[in-house]
C-alpha cells in the first residue's frame, strides 16, 4: 500500500483529533497521509484527492501557487464553440377569469434553444484530398 502526504500547505495547522500525533508534551497536529487505492469515489475525485485529504487543502494550495498553474497553461485567447441559435415560436393558452368562469386566452411564446454545431472534419479525409 502506497501514501501520499496531503499537499494543502496549511493541512498541518487544521485542529483535528486525527492530526494529533505523539505523546505527553510532545504532541504535534502533523499533515494527513492518504491512502492510495481506494476505489469508491468517482475517478475524477480518486485523481484529485489522492493528493489532498479535503477540499479546504486543494483551495489552499491552488490560492498558494496559482501563478505557477496558470503558467502552465495560460489562456491568451478567447475560445468559442460553434453553436447554432434557433427561435421557435409556438402558440399556447393561458386560462384567465373574467369573473364569471375562464376563458382561454392564446399567446404566442418563443422559446430560444441554443444547440453545438460539431465540426464536421471528416472531409479532410475524403478520398480526393488522399492523392494531393
Ligand atoms: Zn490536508
Amino acid at each position: 500500500m502506497t501514501y501520499n502526504w496531503c499537499h494543502g500547505p496549511e493541512c498541518h495547522t487544521q485542529q483535528t483529533q486525527s492530526r494529533v500525533r505523539g505523546s505527553g508534551d510532545n504532541k504535534v497536529l502533523r499533515t494527513i497521509r492518504i491512502k492510495q487505492g481506494g476505489s469508491y469515489r468517482t475517478h475524477e475525485h480518486y485523481s484529485m484527492f489522492n493528493y489532498f485529504c479535503n477540499q479546504r487543502c486543494l483551495m489552499d494550495f491552488i490560492r498558494t501557487h496559482l501563478t505557477s498553474i496558470i503558467a502552465i497553461a495560460p489562456r491568451r485567447e478567447a475560445l468559442e464553440t460553434p453553436i447554432k441559435v434557433e427561435k421557435t415560436k409556438s402558440q399556447d393558452y393561458r386560462m384567465r377569469y373574467n369573473g364569471n368562469d375562464y376563458e382561454r386566452v392564446p399567446y404566442t411564446s418563443t422559446r430560444t434553444t441554443i444547440s453545438r454545431v460539431d465540426n464536421d472534419w471528416s472531409f479532410l479525409y475524403s478520398p480526393r484530398y488522399e492523392n494531393n
